[in-house]
């Protein structure tokens, strides 16, 4: 079996667990296999808009059980980084979660149009405007740093087209200024060593349905990991180029499979 190689498996949520408001078949059974199997778990996502008590509703009504706790979100490991660099001061674009875990992290929340920041920290943000991008980058023009919770390019629209995601908004930051922003969500480690932390450490699984993000972040960090074709990437993508999965699962009931 799969499972038994590892102690903490590191899941991605959208094409994985569910697919919009739709459960993946076989999913909630197979994380049920593995906690009674005793494994640490981490629900992993780079949506930054919402909070951890969010994301466990959400799995819940899919018919995962997950608890708050076992939710890493780029938001929370933006929140942590925040906490170790000493960041006082920030003005966010970005939404609910994002801004509860940096003021969480003891930051102060800049609205408005001030004249300075330590950081300028960028998400998802569904209501951001001209003035928004155009004080994020006055602030990183006068020395305010910039973080990144994640640069996915597009939002999965429920018609199977892209909405601007996280990356396009960053994009207009970056282009107005120059200036390259630190990320902290997937394919970078921060939000892998902090998911890995939270299912309890040991010998990690990253399970995802993304190639460029899932995929390659494992491999980033030399960690295994397994490609489930529930969601994006199908098969021929794997064989076409770039990281290689550990292993290809039709679906997370595999993770309990001989692979
Ligand atoms: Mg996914």
């Amino acid at each position: 079996m799969i499972a038994a190689s590892y102690d903490a498996f590191l899941l991605d949520l959208d094409g994985v667990l569910y697919r919009g408001q739709e459960p993946v078949p076989g999913a909630a059974v197979a994380l049920r296999g593995l906690r009674e199997l005793g494994k640490g778990l981490a629900f992993m996502t780079n949506n930054s808009a919402r909070t951890p008590d969010e994301v466990a509703e959400q799995l819940g009504r899919v018919g995962v059980e997950a608890s708050a706790n076992e939710v890493e979100t780029s938001a929370l490991t933006t929140g942590a980084l925040v906490r170790e660099r000493g960041v006082r001061s920030a003005f966010v674009v970005g939404e609910r979660g994002l801004r509860d875990a940096v003021a969480a992290a003891g930051c102060a929340l800049l609205d408005g149009e001030p004249p300075g920041a330590d950081a300028v920290i960028v998400g998802w943000d569904r209501s951001v405007d001209y003035a928004k991008l155009r004080t994020a980058s006055v602030l990183v023009e006068r020395g305010a740093s910039l973080i990144a919770s994640n640069t996915d390019a597009s939002w999965p629209a429920p018609d199977g087209l892209a909405w601007p995601g996280a990356g396009a908004i960053v994009a207009a930051i970056e282009t107005t200024t120059g200036v390259t922003a630190e990320v902290v969500g997937k394919p970078h480690e921060p939000i892998f060593r902090a998911a890995l932390a939270r299912a309890g450490g040991g010998r990690p699984l990253v399970i995802g349905d993304r190639l460029e993000t899932d995929i390659e972040g494992a491999r980033r960090l030399g960690w295994d990991s397994m490609l489930v074709l529930t969601g994006i990437a199908s098969r021929a993508d794997v064989e076409r180029s770039g990281p290689t999965p550990t292993y290809v699962g039709d679906d997370l009931s595999a993770v309990l499979g001989s692979g």
